[in-house]
């Protein structure tokens, strides 16, 4: 897991933390905890051409039912192939994960879980951690 994205990932994170300081706490009330994930993905064929790259963000989301939670990153992935259903695997370019504690108002590095870390090799295969940032 990588420090600062080049890309603008990281950033990314940073701004929609931002906007989750007040979030409803029932969302979390397993963990307590709230993990922000953005993906980066190669933009789709469009013609405004902006920028190369565009970001979706995920948060984890947890439920409390047996089938388990939904983590900040497989909520990012699926988020960005919903709203971009032309999306190919390859247009997955990295993604960085925190967890934010709206307390501090401090983002904080956190690794991806091992079920995340499948998606994610299915994503980037076996170094699929060289494309996942932190802050
Ligand atoms: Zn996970």
């Amino acid at each position: 897991m990588k420090d600062t994205s080049n890309k603008g990932t990281t950033t990314k994170l940073v701004e929609y933390a931002s906007k989750l300081i007040n979030l409803n706490m029932y969302w979390r009330r397993k963990s307590k905890k709230l993990v922000i994930a953005i993906v980066c993905l190669n933009k789709p064929n469009t013609s405004e051409k902006t920028s190369e790259y565009i970001w979706v963000a995920g948060i984890n989301v947890e439920v409390s039912i047996a089938a388990g939670s939904l983590c900040a990153e497989r909520n990012a992935i699926s988020s960005a192939v919903t709203q971009y259903p032309q999306l190919q695997k390859q247009d997955f370019v990295e993604i960085a994960v925190a967890e934010f504690n709206t307390k501090t108002l401090e983002l904080q590095p956190i690794q991806p879980c091992c079920l995340c870390g499948d998606w994610l090799r299915k994503l980037w295969g076996e170094t699929w951690q060289d494309n996942v940032f932190t802050v």
